[in-house]
């Protein structure tokens, strides 16, 4: 017997003193070390009474040891629970109820409120704090520096991640092994990474773009990672040079693009930039490659399938598209019947593979929902695909406005508005209207140092778009309310304007 997963990205790495994990501090951990701090985490977690199949929450500060919280329930056959840090008790309650974790690992600072609720559910508790310390390490430093890797199949799962749930209830999206190996290997090989690259790490790693795609990528080759706790663009300036390619949201991006320090001879020897998570605009991707020659590589995905199409590494790589079904991904674009579309029609992303979860955790009727019998899981996400295979999300299901009786999908106006002069971004939502059921409402965001004239921006789109597309408002903000994978908040937005169409 074996550990597919464990063994595919960490036991392969046995007595390599190579570097894995630059850190901020100028400390670099060897794969050794870190497996070394696997195996004594995965020593206390037995001790502690953990059989296989049993949850281990864990809300902590991104670091070293988190990572090898990751990998010693790997080695120990346990299943990674790893939740936002913005999470408050309330909301930590329902995912230590809902999952039944046995074990919850917190920072110190949040011990006393945390301890009786998890004492309530009869889950044990222990630190871990952003520096490393806690009563977990403690425990583990006590312990010996090997493990005997519990036999796993491909099969059981490795991983339960929340969805963000925002409508209702988060779910907890079921991965097994071969969910998480099957898509690291599908990337490395699309996107060519080998040991010779070190990937500049600035994700957190409680959701699966910085957990998954980027460090499982990067254990599966057995390259290195310079590994920061956030984004600190000071930081990433400074470490960029010695980086071969980054993944990021494409916040990352436009903050870059913002700093005048950040030169193409800082990305001299970067071969490769990934973006995900949140859509990348055109105009981002055609300032990046004009300051540094770079072309970013978007890919789209999400918590219960992880990746499923990506730009070509070789090739045309398009803006605003999110490129094309990785291999052993089926994509098909749906109407809500399941149907297949004629190519070139806006529809609903079903996909199917290896990549797909196996369902939420307790949520049969969830599950059924929107997983289909045949394996296709609908993905909520609207989008259509050329006749070349690139596929272009236009938006989630439920941002779909209905005004009058017709579909009006909000990307179509908001490329529109992002061309306008002084525009540097824009959301549009539908917001309840008396006559119409939903009306199109505009929020836009300021180039800096430019007033947009409203007016005139209605006037444009009065010429480009059928009526009926219209928004029938736009608004001037600061900035749009996003989350801390940059996904736009829309649900907030049409919370802030419900009602300015019917008081
Ligand atoms: P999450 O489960 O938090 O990873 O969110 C997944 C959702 O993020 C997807 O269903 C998409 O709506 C969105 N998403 C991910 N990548 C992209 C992308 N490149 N462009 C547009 N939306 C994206």
């Amino acid at each position: 017997m074996a550990n597919p997963l464990f063994d595919a990205l960490f036991g392969i790495h046995a007595g390599k003193t190579t570097p894995f994990l630059h850190l901020a501090s100028g400390e670099t951990l060897s794969h050794q070390d870190f497996l070394a701090l696997t195996a004594r985490i995965a020593n206390t977690l037995s001790q502690k009474g953990l059989h296989p199949g049993d949850r281990v929450a864990a809300q902590i500060e991104k670091s070293p040891e988190t990572l090898a919280l990751y990998a010693a329930c790997a080695q120990a056959g346990l299943i990674f629970l790893p939740l936002n840090t913005a999470y408050t008790a309330d909301e930590l309650s329902y995912f230590i109820e809902n999952s039944g974790a046995l074990l919850v690992v917190c920072d110190a600072r949040n011990e006393a409120t945390l301890a009786p609720m998890a004492q309530a559910l009869g889950a044990g508790i222990m630190t871990l704090n952003a520096d490393g310390s806690g009563s977990l390490t403690e425990h583990a430093d006590k312990m010996p520096d090997s493990f005997d890797t519990v036999d796993r199949d491909g099969e059981d799962l490795a991983a339960f991640l929340y969805t963000s749930g925002t409508t209702g209830r988060s779910k907890g999206a079921m991965l097994t092994q071969n969910n998480l190996l099957s898509n690291a290997r599908t990337l490395v090989k699309e996107w060519q990474f080998t040991a010779d690259d070190t990937l500049l790490h600035a994700l957190p790693i409680f959701h699966t773009h910085g957990l998954f795609v980027a460090t499982n990528v990067m254990l599966l080759v057995g390259g290195a990672m310079v590994f920061l706790p956030r984004f600190d663009l000071d930081a990433i300036l400074d470490h960029m040079p010695r980086a071969t390619s980054m993944m990021g949201v494409p916040t990352f991006y436009t903050r870059l693009l913002g700093d005048a320090r950040f030169t193409k001879d800082l990305t001299a020897n970067m071969r490769l930039f990934i973006s995900g998570s949140a859509p990348l605009l055109a105009d981002t991707h055609i300032q990046f490659e004009e300051r540094t020659g770079h072309r970013i590589l978007e890919r789209y995905g999400m918590t219960e399938t992880n990746m499923n199409t990506s730009n070509p590494y070789e090739g045309e790589r398009r803006a605003g598209t999110v490129g094309l079904p990785l291999p052993g991904v089926e994509l098909k674009i749906c109407d809500d019947q399941g149907a297949e579309l004629p190519q070139g029609e806006i529809g609903i992303i079903e996909v199917r593979g290896e990549n797909v979860f196996k369902g939420y955790w307790q949520m049969p009727e969830k599950t059924a929902a929107e997983l289909r019998e045949d394996g296709f899981f609908i993905t909520g996400d609207l989008a259509s695909m050329d006749e070349d295979g690139y596929v272009t999300i236009v938006g989630r299901n439920k941002d779909l406005i209905i005004s009058g009786g017709f579909n009006i999908y909000p990307k179509e106006i908001e490329l529109i508005l992002d061309e306008q002069d002084g525009v540097l971004e824009s959301a549009v939502i539908g917001v309840p209207h008396p006559d119409f059921g939903e009306s199109p409402v505009g929020i836009l965001v300021a180039q800096p140092g430019t007033t947009p004239d409203l007016e005139g921006i209605a006037a444009a789109l009065s010429e480009k778009l059928a009526r009926f597309k219209q928004p029938k408002k736009l608004f001037l903000v600061k900035e749009l309310p996003r989350n801390t994978m940059g996904k736009v908040q829309k649900n907030q937005l049409r919370e802030t304007y419900k009602d300015l169409f019917t008081s």
